[in-house]
């Protein structure tokens, strides 16, 4: 059966949406995930709108990572924080894949 869609219109710009599978990076605590999902994409400006049933797995993953519930997630490689003292880059965050 074909999900109701939550916009019609880019809400940001009013821009065309088409449906699309993107990569989604999840953060909680120090970790991270990386999440294949149907999304809304704005032709326009890019914006991506989730379904709600989405966004509530995504709030699931999120408080998976926070509490290290990870037996689940397959590890495809490991998060770095880089923190130096540098004229470009105070702080910087790598997903390494
Ligand atoms: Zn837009």
């Amino acid at each position: 059966m074909k999900q109701k869609k939550p916009f019609d219109k880019c809400p940001v710009c009013g821009g065309e949406l088409q449906e699309k599978d993107v990569e989604k990076l999840l953060k909680g605590g120090d970790n991270t995930a990386m999440i294949n999902v149907r999304a809304e994409v704005c032709l326009h400006c890019g914006e991506r709108l989730y379904s709600q049933e989405t966004v509530k797995c995504f709030e699931e993953i999120r408080r998976k990572l926070e509490i290290k519930d990870v037996v689940n997630f397959q590890l495809i490689g490991q998060s770095y924080r880089v923190t130096h003292e540098c004229e470009l880059a105070h702080e910087c965050e790598l997903a390494h894949e």
